[in-house]
């Protein structure tokens, strides 16, 4: 049976008395890429929040990497178990060298100074890091190189579970393209990658194993990669059309407003 990086049960989350994951499940093996795509506020990016530990939710339901529950952890202890998340907007850190801060980081995963020093070393090459590695963390980068640099990160690093938050968003076509290529680089039988999207741009040169459909903060589809082209088509209202899920409140007041027009014709 295939090693599951990643597995997710029955994940609640609310803040603020609001309830933003209602119930959500999914399961990330070993070796594989899954995607997971959304519409703006289906609670993508809560989901990692909660899975790295900020503050602030109640949380219930079960989370594991490698077998490892982690929902009762801290933020340091869930990096140490294996999870790294690359940021939607990386830092920008002026004075912090990227080999300074990779190195510490490397290290206190676990890693002896001469292994951090290799696998520096070795990511540097593939993803051509050299002329960064002096300079300040995400300072004075362009938006490509700074999801580059995340990407070398996430190599040098070795987690088990990588969740990648819109690692695309806000990139040119040739920078998606570009970050695309360093992310199916990063496939590999140690790792999980939850590649986080609500664009299935990149997934065209990222061919993930599997696509989950997240709407209302639960995965209310899952599939093989053809459901990114079935987005691509009809989007997310032709998913809850098809699936029978109420529009969001936005859609549904405007249609309330119309059928208050056509149900209520003027007197004559
Ligand atoms: P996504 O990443 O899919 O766009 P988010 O996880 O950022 O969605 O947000 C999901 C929903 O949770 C949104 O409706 C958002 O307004 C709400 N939300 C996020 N953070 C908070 C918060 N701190 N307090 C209240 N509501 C929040
Ligand atoms: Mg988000």
């Amino acid at each position: 049976m295939s090693r599951v990086a990643l597995e997710v049960v029955d994940l609640k989350a609310a803040i603020g008395g609001v309830e933003i994951l209602k119930g959500l499940d999914i399961e990330v093996p070993f070796g594989t890429v899954h995607a997971l795509m959304g519409p703006n506020g289906s609670g993508k990016s809560t989901l990692c929040h909660v899975l790295t530990g900020k503050s602030g939710y109640e949380v219930s339901g079960t989370a594991t990497i490698d077998g490892e529950p982690i929902l009762d952890r801290d933020v340091d202890e869930r990096a140490r178990a294996g999870l790294l998340q690359a940021f939607q907007y990386p830092v920008e850190v002026p004075g912090l060298e990227l080999q300074v801060f990779i190195d510490e980081a490397v290290q206190a995963s676990g890693a002896s100074p001469e292994e951090s020093r290799e696998r520096i070393a070795a990511a540097t090459k593939r993803f051509g890091m050299d002329r960064f590695l002096g300079r300040a963390l995400n300072d004075e980068l362009s938006g490509g190189e700074k999801k580059r640099s995340e990407i070398f990160q996430v190599a040098v690093l070795q987690p088990k579970v990588a969740i990648l938050d819109e690692i695309d968003s806000g990139l040119d076509i040739d920078a998606v393209k570009e970050v695309a290529e360093a992310v199916a680089t990063m496939r590999g039988e140690d790792v999980g990658v939850l590649l986080i999207t609500h664009y299935s741009r990149i997934l065209g040169y990222v061919e993930p194993d599997r696509v989950h459909i997240m709407i209302d903060g639960r995965i209310v589809e899952s599939g093989g990669p053809e459901l990114a082209d079935v987005l691509e088509e009809g989007g997310y209202r032709a998913v809850r059309t098809r699936l029978g899920i109420e529009p969001p409140q936005a859609e549904a007041a405007e249609k309330q407003a119309a059928d208050f027009f056509t149900e209520t014709p003027f007197d004559t």
